[in-house]
């Protein structure tokens, strides 16, 4: 249930809704907005009559939101959640590029990858230390070591880190050495994970799951949020359909349906969608030309010796093209890079 408070509205009165709503048994979130302050109560029961809330006193509007998201949506806070991290801002007009190797895998590769991705103009360094493989058999990551390779290469070239995590036990770990928490699409619905990164105070960067419909995948978000953390960001990195010819295949509509539907901030990954390096432009140039906030790129100087996702990394050369490209596209619907 989201409800709206008539404006310029006293602290007292304030204090005695919030009251009230925990009386009948919700949790409440507040949101202060530019012209009005929201308060999203949770826990709705079936059965509660909206009108013993309509008839306190500041209350202006009160409605049930049908979806089950709450925190997510934009029913209950109409500005766009804006990340700022560094010099950044993620869902500002800046379209911020996330680019970097699928994993770390040594000093030479991650320093010349980063120096190649932040000349051309991405402000995030991507890369796994620990990789969530589909065989036990493949290279897993190189640990704590792969964290530290990853930080002092972006260091070294005024980057920011993000890398993922696979459980809550690296939460500390991690912690130390990245800017974002990356949930990989494996792990979106694992909600014991989720809580405990709702507990931090470092954003993170929430991929939609395998199969999972933007509602689940919004739900997911609700985890995090409702836990205490409010930066959190959506990536689109394709669904599994009955196509063979691509890895996935991308959502593009994903994107104008999740800024529709909620505040967060939105960042395509049209390498894990396509899974090849040839179509990987194309689908960057929708993601832009559709409204994504960022872009996530794999980027590799030697991707035939690359340790996972070799085919799907963008050679050098067509990052650097990938990003004049983009450019233009941002420019024409207003935005930058
Ligand atoms: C990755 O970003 O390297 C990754 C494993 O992605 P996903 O979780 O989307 O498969
Ligand atoms: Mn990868």
């Amino acid at each position: 249930m989201v409800v709206v408070l008539e404006k310029n509205i006293g602290d007292k009165l304030i204090e005695d809704i919030i009251k009230h709503l925990e009386d009948f048994g919700f949790a409440v979130h507040k949101s202060t907005g530019v012209e009005q302050i929201v308060l999203g109560a949770i826990g709705v029961k079936p059965d509660f009559d909206i009108r013993k809330v309509k008839v306190l006193d500041g209350v202006s509007e009160v409605y049930r939101i049908t979806e089950p998201f709450k925190l997510a949506s934009r029913s209950f806070k109409k500005e766009d959640t804006k990340i700022k991290l560094g010099n950044s801002c993620i869902g500002e007009n800046e379209i911020i590029v996330f680019a970097g190797p699928c994993s770390v895998e040594n000093e030479h590769q991650m320093f010349t990858i980063a120096e190649i991705v932040a000349t051309a103009g991405a402000k995030i360094l991507r890369g796994g230390a620990f990789k969530p493989r589909t065989s036990p058999y493949a290279f897993q990551g190189l640990g704590e070591e792969g964290l530290k390779l990853i930080r002092n290469a972006a260091d070294a070239n005024n980057l920011l880190v993000v890398t993922e995590i696979l459980e809550a036990t690296q939460i500390d770990l991690i912690g130390k050495y990245t800017d974002i928490y990356q949930v990989g699409a494996r792990n979106m619905q694992n909600f014991p994970l989720l809580k405990e990164l709702g507990k931090t105070n470092k954003p993170v960067m929430l991929k939609r799951g395998l199969s999972a419909t933007i509602e689940e995948w919004l739900m997911s978000a609700e985890y995090i949020l409702s836990n205490g953390n409010k930066d959190v960001m959506l990536c689109e990195r394709g669904i599994r359909t009955f196509e063979t010819y691509t890895r996935n295949t991308f959502d593009v509509s994903a994107i104008p349906v999740v800024h529709k539907k909620s505040h967060l901030p939105v960042i395509a990954d049209p390498s894990h969608a396509v899974g090849l390096r040839d179509k990987v432009m194309p689908l960057a140039l929708a993601a832009v030309a559709a409204g994504t906030d960022g872009l996530m790129i794999e980027v590799h100087h030697d991707p035939e010796k690359a340790l996972s996702d070799g085919p799907q990394a963008l050679l050098p050369n067509q990052f650097i093209e990938l990003m004049k490209q983009v450019k233009l596209i941002a420019e024409v619907i207003g935005r930058k890079i």
